[in-house]
């Protein structure tokens, strides 16, 4: 999981972990807490219901068709590295929740990571 590089344009979403736009705005204008957040986007992305077990996560492509998220995918958001290692971006918490579902994961957080070095 990775803040994109330049280059990277995406090839789609991850439904079960976008964010609420509106909660997000809330958070980036201090209009809500981290905390607030971050419990928002846990309980989003429960009641979602959203099987993200290996073989079953989807990514909805930009033509609306769905494709199996894969071993050696990326996932992206668009915080910086420094704020995922503070634990302020819901691609950590989105790490613990794939963890949990049997995902292995290399953040772009994490300290002496090859594969995220420009
Ligand atoms: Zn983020």
């Amino acid at each position: 999981m990775a803040s994109p590089r330049p280059w990277e344009v995406g090839d789609g979403t991850v439904k079960a972990f976008v964010p609420d736009r509106q909660f997000l705005q809330d958070y980036k204008q201090g209009r809500i807490s981290l905390v607030q957040y971050r419990s928002r986007w846990e309980s989003d992305q429960r009641l979602g219901g959203f099987d993200i077990r290996p073989g079953y996560l989807l990514a909805t492509l930009a033509d609306g068709s769905t494709v199996p998220v894969t071993d050696q995918d990326t996932l992206c958001c668009s915080c910086s590295v420094d704020t995922a290692r503070a634990h302020a971006c819901h691609r950590v918490w989105t790490a613990l929740e794939l963890q949990r579902a049997g995902w292995e994961i290399q953040g772009d957080w994490e300290d002496r990571n090859p594969f995220f070095e420009l």
